[in-house]
């Protein structure tokens, strides 16, 4: 099946996902407040909206993969957003990582207007968005999950439906908890080696092929080891998730000592320059903290 998409948020991530629906044949609409977003899309076949109105208007489906919270709320309830522009019987897919609890107030005011949401945060990066390959978490009613599953199948390789609207987003932050501290582990395990001198790229290899392999050492570590600091998911989103996460937990009297830990070293890396950079730059703090 081939639809007609509405795409709001075009960057690092949504700019990939976006192409990769053109590319399996879906008719997309894009808009960003950034115009250069745009037209990077229009040169891949999309059509340019002026307006979050434009882009929903039309479509079988409006898509978003924003910054964070107050963005989404902004693209659904400003005048003009989706809430006043997407018709009833219609459909609308968050990507981005929000907060659960905004998501599930959002999704009950919009199903109020007879607009079915679900929140479908992602895992995988800027390059399972370029593959196609993303991990997604699907929160909402079965049917609309349904519905969306071939424009989600479009960008990822997992689609799993999760529970009821925000289950989505309360997956993926437990996903990020485990993304900040297995980056803190492995922080500690580079600033140990190096001090006592042992061969970084070496150590990562032996690393990978046992029990501490993970995602982050074998994406993340080689530019940890070279001090590139410049691309991939920034620090000031990774704080983003980290604070919803202790939000969340802060809500349900559940307590985690070692996210609370880690987000410390957010900010320092924030504070210190650091958030525009990839999380990578986490190991800038051990830099500092070891003198290097
Ligand atoms: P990004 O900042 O690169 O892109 C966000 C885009 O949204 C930008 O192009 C921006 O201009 C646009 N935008 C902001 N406000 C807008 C508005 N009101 N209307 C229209 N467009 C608007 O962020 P990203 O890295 O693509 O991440 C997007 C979301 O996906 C975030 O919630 C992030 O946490 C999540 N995520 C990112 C990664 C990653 O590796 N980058 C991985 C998984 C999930």
């Amino acid at each position: 099946t081939t639809g007609r998409v509405g795409f709001i948020g075009l960057g690092t991530m949504g700019r990939e996902m976006a192409r990769n629906l053109i590319e399996a044949g879906h008719a997309l609409t894009v808009y960003d407040v950034d115009g250069a977003a745009i037209a990077g899309l229009v040169a891949k076949g999309a059509k340019a909206a002026a307006s979050v109105a434009e882009a929903a208007t039309g479509v079988d489906i409006v898509i978003t993969m924003l910054p964070d919270t107050p963005h989404v709320e902004e693209v659904v309830r400003a005048p003009g957003g989706l809430l006043h522009t997407i018709p009833s019987g219609g459909l609308f897919v968050d990507m981005s990582t929000i907060s659960a609890g905004a998501t599930r107030t959002l999704a009950a005011d919009l199903a109020a207007a007879g607009i079915s949401m679900l929140d479908a945060p992602v895992s995988g990066g800027p390059l399972g968005a370029k593959n196609a390959a993303l991990s997604i978490m699907v929160g909402g009613e079965t049917e609309a999950v349904a519905r969306a599953r071939p424009y989600l199948e479009g960008m990822g390789t997992t689609i799993s439906h999760v529970g009821i609207a925000g289950a989505g987003q309360t997956v993926k932050l437990c996903n990020q908890l485990v993304c900040g501290v297995n980056l803190q582990a492995i922080c500690e395990a580079l600033a140990l080696g190096r001090a006592c001198g042992v061969d970084l790229d070496q150590m990562r290899n032996v690393l990978l092929g046992g029990s501490a392999s993970s995602w982050m050492l074998e994406k993340l570590g080689p530019a940890m080891i070279e001090g590139d600091a410049s691309a991939g998911f920034r620090i000031d989103l990774m704080l983003k998730d980290l604070r919803l996460v202790l939000e969340m937990a802060q809500a349900q009297s559940v307590p985690l000592p070692a996210t609370s830990l880690v987000t410390t070293q957010y900010i320092d890396a924030r504070a210190h320059g650091e958030g525009s950079n990839g999380n990578q730059a986490l190991f800038k703090v051990y830099d500092r903290m070891t003198g290097q």
